[in-house]
């Protein structure tokens, strides 16, 4: 097995684990998150069969992406870090998911860009789930606006996402998203990082977004 098998495999295995202990029948959807990391060490990983990528500068994604893309059909683009709004069009024509949506002013670029485009992506609502001054993400009370501005707008909201406090044991802002998403009707929960992806799995997260556990640490 190369590096890039085993270290995906591992984390499979992690998430597999977790869906045995919840009792789960699907697993969550694994991004690799390739932020930092070049060509060489992503096509690795595409050739074991990955095929969803996340990326957090959309200046980067533009450089790297394009080529691979074409090399290997069936590859889908998540963005996964804060967008400007001024970049809504280029990560419109970029990306396949946003998981960042945040505020009210890129929901609105986000809904031009998407008319202008006639792309509609899969877009996750970011919530500051640990209520921390330096991070992105919307209040928890300012969830319920987001989301009916967001549907106004035309963007396609499948779900919630959030990156919790660092050095904190996770598992609380794990549920605590997953019972706001429950309770707005949204299936989708982007939680879980290369530190606490199984709990993430247990807590009944759709989607994880794992990086240095699959490429090294940056
Ligand atoms: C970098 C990043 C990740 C992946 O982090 P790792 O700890 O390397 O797994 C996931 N989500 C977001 C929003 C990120 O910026």
């Amino acid at each position: 097995m190369s590096d890039a098998e085993q270290r995906l495999a591992d984390v499979q295995a992690g998430l597999n684990r977790a869906c045995r202990d919840a009792a789960r029948a699907e697993k969550p959807l694994l991004v690799a998150v390739s932020k930092t990391f070049d060509a060489d060490a992503i096509r690795p990983l595409i050739a074991v069969g990955q095929r969803h990528f996340g990326e957090n500068r959309v200046q980067e994604a533009q450089a790297k992406w394009p080529a691979m893309m074409a090399e290997t059909p069936g590859i889908t683009l998540h963005l996964v870090g804060q967008l400007q709004s001024n970049k809504a069009a280029e990560a419109v024509a970029l990306f396949d998911v946003i998981h960042s949506v945040d505020r009210p002013s890129l929901v609105t670029a986000l809904g031009k860009a998407q008319a202008a485009a006639g792309k509609h992506l899969a877009c996750y609502l970011q919530v500051n789930i640990g209520d921390e001054e330096q991070k992105g993400g919307c209040a928890l009370s300012d969830l319920p606006a987001l989301l009916a501005q967001a549907r106004e707008a035309g963007l396609n909201v499948v779900g919630l996402m959030c990156v919790p406090p660092a050095a904190v044991e996770p598992a609380p802002y794990f549920a605590l998203l997953a019972e706001h998403a429950k309770r707005l009707g949204l299936a989708g929960l982007s939680m879980g990082m290369s530190s606490d992806y199984e709990t993430a799995a247990l807590l009944g997260s759709t989607v994880v977004r794992v990086g240095s556990a699959l490429f090294g640490s940056r």
